[in-house]
């Protein structure tokens, strides 16, 4: 057995490395296992997050974004790009670049921290030990005083759609397209299922998404999940509620012909590639022995409570494999809280305002309640809503869609929610997030300058607005 660490990582996703260097930052002596190799043996670091997740599927949608914007747009600013083309394997090369660049920086920020990286699958034992076994099949065991797990997630297959190479993919096989399909089928009208669509919507696909709910993004305010419905469908995306796919078919093995039922009856749709993007579970397979006294819960993720712990002192879990939901900045945000209490700090992460992001465009933004939410919690609510359409930086950019809403506490003017769609709502979005981590009133907003012209402007109108007293909307 080697020496003994104070902190061993399971996993090197944004929640894991993050952990990892913060404990190293604290003078822990620290160590991260991850089990994911390329093809040359080399370890991948930043999980899904950085290799198959957010910032492929990002690089993918800003490339396609300029491209549709130019073809769409140009025009409108004097501009003649009659003949702009996109190189859909550049587009796809550009992606892995950002992603072999953002990677390898992990492992030198692992460096430069003194992380100790251990390739390899670990496996809680008993005790707090580590067993990792390498790619080569060698085994080590490794002692810890702190075990934190964070070995996140994997998509869920449907039975009727099973992935068959290059036809039917999840969101791995779904960022390396490399020709653009004529017909694109989505299961799932989600982030994945959505962000993915937008991607090949753009560059001209028929995309069909199909989603089994019988309404569109239920977690998110309404006014989000109508104007955000009204758009993408604008944008060409063929949303179908209440889909429920019962079977697929590869034809000639070019094509995947998809059976699904709605409300009418038996449907078929044919296309060129099917995504399946129906979410995902966590994944906890051979990471725990059976007496490593950590419990997983009904649906399969671990156990734990509000700082992250898990039923065996000394072992915490964070990111995608426990509760909450799955995103990177969640997942990071629990890895330094725990770094933060091993090291004996007082640490806690503020799950009411988590903030959730489509990158589609525009975007759809949101943090804290929905007005749903507080109408079946019977909260006295009050709302004020600005639209772009009246924002003079938003005419100037030519992006003029959505809007931003904000939601305060009747009696206390407290900030109980913020909402937006719009061409940067995941930038803006962080101006709520702030404005409630602080506590704020929308008074605290309405007093704040905001420069002008920006589209920031419009989360200063919203404020305003939620006293009816916004200056450019009657
Ligand atoms: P992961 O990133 O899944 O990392 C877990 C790591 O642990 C992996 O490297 C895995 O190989 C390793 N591992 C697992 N088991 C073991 C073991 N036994 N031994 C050693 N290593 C192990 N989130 C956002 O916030 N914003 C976005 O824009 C966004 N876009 C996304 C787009 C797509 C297409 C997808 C699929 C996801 C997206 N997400 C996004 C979600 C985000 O990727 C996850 O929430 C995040 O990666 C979770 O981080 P994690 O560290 O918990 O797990």
């Amino acid at each position: 057995m080697s020496d003994k660490f104070d902190v061993i990582v399971i996993g090197a996703g944004p929640g894991g490395y993050v952990a990892a260097i913060r404990a190293a930052q604290l003078g822990l002596k620290t160590a991260c296992v991850e089990k994911w190799i390329d093809d040359k043996g080399t370890p991948v670091l930043g999980g899904t997050c950085l290799n198959v997740g957010c910032i492929p599927s990002k690089a993918l949608l800003e490339s396609t974004h300029k491209f549709h914007d130019v073809k769409a747009h140009a025009q409108v600013h004097g501009i003649n790009a009659s003949d702009v083309q996109m190189d859909v394997k550049q587009m796809v090369a550009r992606k892995n670049t950002i992603v072999k660049n953002l990677t390898g920086g992990i492992a030198g920020l692992f460096k430069a921290n003194g992380v100790t990286l251990l390739q390899g699958a670990g496996k809680l034992l008993a005790g707090k030990q580590v067993e990792v076994t390498a790619a080569d099949g060698s085994v080590s065991v490794h002692a810890a005083e702190n075990v934190i797990l964070a070995s996140g997630s994997v998509p869920v297959e449907i039975p009727p759609a099973p992935l068959t190479e290059g036809l039917i993919l999840d969101n791995a096989g779904a960022l390396n397209i490399d020709e653009t399909p004529k017909r694109l089928g989505v299961i799932g009208a989600g982030v994945i299922g959505l962000e993915m669509g937008s991607v090949w919507a753009r560059l001209g696909s028929e995309v069909t998404v199909l989603e089994a709910m019988d309404s569109f993004l239920a977690m998110a305010d309404q006014d989000v999940s109508k104007e955000g419905a009204k758009l993408l469908k604008k944008q060409g995306l063929d949303i179908r509620l209440g889909a429920r796919v019962t079977g697929t078919e590869v034809l000639d093995g070019k094509e995947v012909k998809v059976k699904f039922s709605d409300a009418e009856g038996e449907k078929e749709i044919v296309v060129d590639k099917l995504i399946v993007a129906v979410g995902r579970r966590p994944l906890t397979n051979g990471l725990l022995a059976g007496d490593s006294g950590v419990e997983l819960d009904e649906r399969g993720f671990i156990k734990v409570n509000e700082q992250c712990r898990t039923d065996m002192p000394g072992v915490f879990a964070i990111g995608d494999s426990v509760r909450g939901p799955m995103l990177a900045h969640k997942a990071s945000e629990e890895g330094i809280m725990v770094a933060d209490i091993i090291a004996g700090h007082k640490a806690q992460v503020n799950y009411d305002v988590v903030p959730n992001i489509i990158y589609t465009h525009p975007e759809l933004a949101w943090v804290g309640k929905t007005e749903q939410e507080l109408k079946s919690a019977g909260v006295k609510y009050k709302t004020g809503k600005f639209p772009f359409a009246a924002s003079g930086r938003a005419m100037a950019s030519n992006d003029t869609d959505g809007f931003v809403k904000i939601i305060s506490d009747e009696e206390t003017d407290r900030i109980l929610g913020v909402h937006m769609v719009g061409g940067i709502a995941s930038e803006l979005i962080a101006q709520g997030v702030i404005a409630m981590e602080f506590c704020s009133s929308t008074e605290d907003l309405q007093m704040t300058m905001f420069a002008h012209p920006t589209v920031s402007e419009a989360v200063h109108e919203a404020a305003l607005a939620v006293d009816n007293h916004a200056i450019h909307i009657a």
